[in-house]
C-alpha cells in the first residue's frame, strides 16, 4: 500500500521544506510541495510536524540474550523507535558472545522475531571478548557480518590485535574498537582522574586509558589498511591521535556519545553518571565538540547501556558502566546545540546522527530522506516543552543522569519501513 503525508515539514535536501511524502513499504517514492493523489492512497495528516530521517546509532547494548533483567531485544529496539532511531547496531557483549556463526544464525533469529526497528549485530573481534584468539570473520561475514567489535573492553595484547587486524583486512570486514589499556586502570576506578574525584573519595581513570590504546591502534592501521572506528572518544588526546591518523592516510573514524558532548566531570553526583570512558574535564569535552564540528571525529552514537536500578543505586565502586540514551540524545543534543546554543544547524545534527553513521558502515538508501531511499522517518515536534521523565521511557533501563532535564523535542511517532511502529501515548 502506497502512504502519502501531508502538511508536514519534510527533512529534504538538507532543510526542512513543506511539503507531501508518498512511499509504500520498500522506498520512498516521491517527496514534493504538492504531490497528485489517488484514491488508494493512504493519506496521514503531518500536522506541520517536523519529518525526520530514521536516526542510525552504531553503538547499542540490547543485553539479549543473558542480561533480559536489563533490556531484551523487544524494549531495547522500542526504546530506539521512541528516540527517533530505525538502524541500530547491537554490541556482541551478550551471553553467549556472537563469536561463532552458529550462536550468531540462532542471535539473528532472535532479532528478527523480535526487533522493532532495523538491528546490525557485531561479531566479536576475539573469541568471547577474552582478547586472545581472533574470531573467524570469513565464517560471520556470510551471515552479512561486516563489523566487529570487544566493546566493553579493550584488546590488551597488541600481538593479538596485529594478528586480527591482519585477518579483518583480508576477510574485508571492518573494526569498531572499545580502547582501554588496563595497565592505566586502577581497582575500583569510576570517574575521570582529577582532583573533585579525588575530592569526592572516588578513584579516577586517566584519559591514557583511552587515547594511548588507541594510538597503538592506528600505526597499525595505517600500515594494514583496515577501516577501523574508534568508539565513544572522551578524551582531547584521542582526538588528536584520529586527526594525525587520517593526516597520514588512516581508514580511521570515530564517534561521540551525547552524554560526552553534553556533561563533565564535575557534573558527576553518583552512580548515575557513571560510565566507560568517564565524563571528562571541560576542555576535553570541547575538544570532542570542535572535533566533531572539523571532522576530527565522524558521528555521534551513544552506547545506550541499560542496567537496574538496584545496580545503579548502589556505591560508586559496586555500580556498573553505563547509562541510557536512546531515547534522550536526540531531543537533548537539538535543544542544547541548535535551539539554545544556535551553534549547530538541524542539517549538522542530523548529518551526525543518520547520514554520516550510515554511510560509515555502509548501510545503503539509509540515513536520508530521497527518492530511491528506505522509508524511515520520525514525526517530531521541534517546539515543545518536554521533562525527560525516565518512568515513560520505552526501555527496561531508567538509568539516566537527565531526568528532569527540559527539551524542545517531542517525538510523536516513528515510521519503519513504511509503517508506524510506535507512537506516543498522551
Ligand atoms: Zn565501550
Amino acid at each position: 500500500m502506497k502512504t502519502l503525508i501531508t502538511n508536514a515539514k519534510i527533512f529534504y535536501q538538507h532543510h526542512l521544506m513543506d511539503g507531501e511524502m508518498l512511499f509504500d513499504e520498500h522506498e520512498i517514492l516521491d517527496i514534493a510541495p504538492t504531490i497528485e493523489r489517488q484514491e488508494d492512497w493512504q493519506v496521514v495528516d503531518g500536522q506541520g510536524l517536523a519529518i525526520l530521517p530514521g536516526l542510525v546509532d552504531t553503538h547499542v547494548h540490547l543485553r539479549d540474550p543473558g542480561y533480559t533483567t536489563k533490556e531484551t531485544i523487544a524494549t531495547g529496539t522500542m526504546a530506539a523507535a521512541a528516540g527517533g532511531y530505525t538502524t541500530i547496531f547491537a554490541m556482541p557483549n551478550v551471553k553467549p558472545f556472537p563469536s561463532t556463526a552458529d550462536v550468531m544464525e540462532r542471535y539473528l533469529k532472535n532479532i528478527e522475531e523480535h526487533a522493532n526497528v532495523r538491528v546490525f549485530p557485531f561479531g566479536t573481534i576475539t573469541n568471547d571478548e577474552q582478547g586472545k584468539v581472533p574470531t573467524n570473520y570469513r565464517a560471520l561475514k556470510e551471515l552479512g557480518i561486516h563489523w566487529f567489535s570487544d566493546d566493553g573492553v579493550g584488546i590488551q595484547s597488541e600481538e593479538v590485535m596485529a594478528l586480527a587486524m591482519k585477518r579483518a583486512k583480508e576477510a574485508d570486514v571492518m573494526f569498531s574498537c572499545h580502547t582501554e589499556d588496563m595497565v592505566y586502570r586502577k581497582q575500583k576506578a569510576s570517574v575521570h582522574e582529577s582532583e573533585y574525584a579525588t575530592q569526592n573519595g572516588w578513584i579516577g581513570i586517566p584519559s591514557a586509558c583511552e587515547s594511548e590504546q588507541l594510538k597503538r591502534d592506528l600505526v597499525m592501521v595505517i600500515s594494514n589498511g583496515l577501516k577501523y572506528h574508534a568508539d565513544h572518544i572522551s578524551a582531547k588526546e584521542s582526538v588528536q591521535a584520529l586527526h594525525a591518523a587520517k593526516a597520514q592516510g588512516a581508514d580511521c573514524s570515530g564517534e561521540v556519545t551525547a552524554h560526552h558532548l553534553l556533561l563533565e566531570d564535575k557534573d558527576v553526583k553518583g552512580p548515575m553518571w557513571k560510565m566507560n570512558p568517564p565524563l571528562r574535564s571541560h576542555e576535553d569535552r570541547m575538544a570532542l565538540i570542535e572535533g566533531l564540528e572539523n571532522g576530527d571525529l565522524d558521528f555521534i552514537a551513544n552506547d545506550h547501556a541499560p542496567h537496574t536500578m538496584e545496580e545503579k543505586t548502589r556505591p560508586m565502586e559496586l555500580s556498573p558502566f553505563g547509562i541510557v540514551a536512546l531515547e534522550t540524545a536526540f531531543p537533548l543534543l537539538y535543544t542544547e546545540f541548535v535551539e539554545n546554543q544556535k551553534r549547530w544547524s538541524l542539517n549538522q545534527l542530523i548529518g551526525w546522527m543518520a547520514e554520516k553513521p550510515a554511510k560509515r558502515f555502509g548501510l545503503e538508501k539509509c540515513g536520508k530522506l530521497e527518492i530511491g531511499y528506505r522509508p524511515d522517518f520520525f514525526i517530531a515536534d521541534l517546539n515543545a516543552d518536554v521533562t525527560i521523565d525516565p518512568d515513560t521511557f520505552q526501555s527496561m533501563g531508567k538509568n539516566t543522569p537527565f531526568a528532569g532535564w527540559k527539551s524542545v523535542v517531542d517525538i510523536k511517532q516513528t515510521w519503519f519501513e513504511g509503517k508506524p511502529v510506535y507512537t506516543k501515548q498522551k
